[in-house]
């Protein structure tokens, strides 16, 4: 389902939002700590230059923002409506979850952000500078 070619791929996994063949970060691991924000200045496959402008992730900060609200959500879900907690309990397991996950949020964000700019582009993929 998750191939080379879908937009989730690239999302999911951090790869090269245009060619998918490598992936943008230094570290693939977002919990290696002094890694999280350590990118790649280009795709070493298709020569994709990542930030495109200065300060180009600060707009990933507002994709976080959704992207957080839904790890929220998901959070309350599980332990209010299957694990039956109460209210305060939820309240906790949401800011654990929010802690918890920050870097795979952070991560998430970035990818998404970058994503709404690249196309995936299948002859990019192949041509080796
Ligand atoms: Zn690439």
């Amino acid at each position: 389902m998750l191939k080379k070619g879908n937009k989730l791929y690239s999302i999911l996994t951090g790869s090269c939002p245009k060619c998918h063949e490598e992936s943008m970060y230094v570290a693939n691991n977002p919990y290696k700590s002094g890694h999280l924000f350590k990118m790649h200045e280009r795709c070493s496959t298709c020569n994709t230059k990542y930030k495109i402008e200065p300060s180009f992730f600060y707009g990933a900060m507002y994709v976080s923002y959704g992207v957080g609200i839904a790890f929220a959500v998901a959070a309350f879900v599980i332990t209010k409506l299957f694990l039956e907690t109460d209210l305060i309990t939820a309240f906790l397991a949401i800011v654990g979850t929010m802690v918890l996950f920050m870097p795979v949020i952070i991560r998430l964000s970035r990818n998404i952000w970058i994503n709404f700019f690249f196309k995936y582009d299948p002859k990019a993929a192949k041509t080796t500078l």
